[in-house]
């Protein structure tokens, strides 16, 4: 018999209850701040609030933002714990150079155990699941952590393999049979390309799903993308999206119905924004901004993320009442204005890999003479031609109404371009706007 998914009550309640449920979470975080964090007892004085006056979630706009570069800016004013109560110290790379330090205490450590305990569930794992977990559990990184912490939770199995390696990836799914992974799902073509060249008959492992992190799996729609699809075609594995980030020390994964990830309301209030901080709509593209509950060492409040996903609050299938977070568009800094759609580079990235003659591509955005957004696609292909490039732009105008030019290059000059010196991870984007 399977064991049931573990679900707290709260997540099966309706929505108005866990609204008020994380009203009163919110009016509590609130004091915690006010009391500890240098540098939100600074803000609040600066703005004239008075935290005792918020009600709960709908005065949330009454409050400041978090943006990435205060985060880095004030750095230790953060920090609400003195420093013989801080555990584990990570690192996240900051907008303006220097890495972001967070500081988290025990009682972090047992919430991010909690949290990916949950975040597991949801992808319907249980206790007698053993995760082959093929990201790195060190370099300052939260997220390996953070997967351990929480099959230990589950009462799981974890076999800490790090990312890389395929042929021992390989020798430990023969030696120790996992059930599941944890993984890049671009690294599980990796896989797949390593077991074809080596005789390992790899759809036959035992292995029955991946916990995917770090790359989209779904469009905005929920269909697949082109790299869930080119995995999907080799390999019959149930693939599951997780979104998480260390600011939020929060993940949310989407069940087996596929439908966005799931918010967890005892760990994180989450806000889709406009421009001008204002909540969108459901159904209208908003930036993810968080607020943090039960945590510790460095709590953030309206937390503007930069991701703009699309969000729905109708109860899913599994049972779950909470609010879903799509997949993500796009980031918000890298978003397009042309010929007035708004657009994202990941769509641009999923037609051009599905195009058969193109062997690499950079996509640039630079400002025109009128002072909008204009596109230039590099393709590296041995095919060239008018033809091609009419084709291309035709596939454009069928899945985005517009299509950008096209520059044809020698695929070794693209090469050049997507590695520009000691880069090690490949740039398909560059943005030459002026800002
Ligand atoms: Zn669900």
């Amino acid at each position: 018999m399977k064991k049931k998914n573990h679900i707290p009550e709260i997540e099966t309640r309706p929505q108005e209850e866990i609204r008020a449920y994380q009203d009163e979470r919110l009016k509590e975080m609130l004091a915690y701040i006010a009391k500890h964090s240098t540098y939100y007892s600074r803000v609040f004085n600066n703005f004239g609030v008075d935290v005792g006056s918020i009600r709960g979630i709908d005065d949330l706009p009454l409050l400041p933002v978090t943006t990435k570069d205060e985060l880095q800016k004030y750095n230790d004013e953060f920090i609400c714990v003195p420093r013989e109560k801080v555990i584990d110290m990570i690192t996240t790379s900051g907008t303006l150079g220097d890495p972001v330090t967070f500081a988290m205490t025990d009682k972090d450590l047992d919430r991010l155990a909690y949290n990916e305990y949950l975040s597991l569930s949801c992808a319907g794992a249980d206790e007698r699941d053993t995760f082959q977990l093929m990201t790195t559990i060190d370099r300052r990184f939260m997220a390996g952590l953070a997967y351990f912490l929480g099959a230990r939770k589950m009462g799981a199995g974890i076999i800490r393999v790090g990312n890389g390696m395929p042929e021992l990836q390989w020798d430990t799914i023969r030696r120790l049979k996992p059930t599941a992974f944890i993984v890049v799902p671009s690294f599980l073509l990796k896989l797949i390309e390593f077991a074809e060249q080596n005789g390992i008959d790899y759809r036959n492992t035992g292995v029955g799903k991946a916990v995917c992190i770090g790359e989209t799996l779904r469009k905005p729609d929920f269909s697949y993308t082109t790299l869930a699809k080119k995995i999907l075609d080799k390999w019959d594995i149930e693939l599951y999206s997780t979104y998480a980030s260390t600011e939020m020390s929060t993940a949310f994964t989407e069940c087996e119905h596929a439908v966005g990830g799931h918010q967890h309301p005892e760990l994180i209030i989450v806000e889709f924004l406009d421009d001008n901080n204002q909540p969108v709509a459901e159904h209208e593209a908003g930036e993810v901004t968080i607020t943090t509950l039960g945590v510790e060492g460095m709590p953030l409040l309206r937390f503007k993320t930069g991701d703009i996903c699309y969000h729905y609050t109708e109860a899913c299938q599994c049972g779950r009442t909470t609010t879903r977070l799509g997949p993500v568009i796009g980031r918000k800094k890298q978003m397009i204005k042309f010929k007035g759609t708004t657009l994202y580079p990941p769509a641009l990235f999923d037609i051009l890999e599905n195009i058969e003659g193109i062997q690499n591509y950079v996509v640039e955005v630079y400002t025109n003479e009128l002072g909008t957004d204009e596109i230039r696609i590099r393709v590296g292909s041995e095919q060239q031609g008018d033809d091609f490039a009419a084709r291309m732009k035709d596939r454009f105008r069928a899945k985005l109404r517009v299509a950008p030019a096209i520059v044809f290059d020698s695929p070794e000059n693209i090469e050049k371009i997507r590695f520009p010196e000691e880069n090690r991870k490949a740039v398909n984007f560059i943005d030459m706007r002026k800002m």
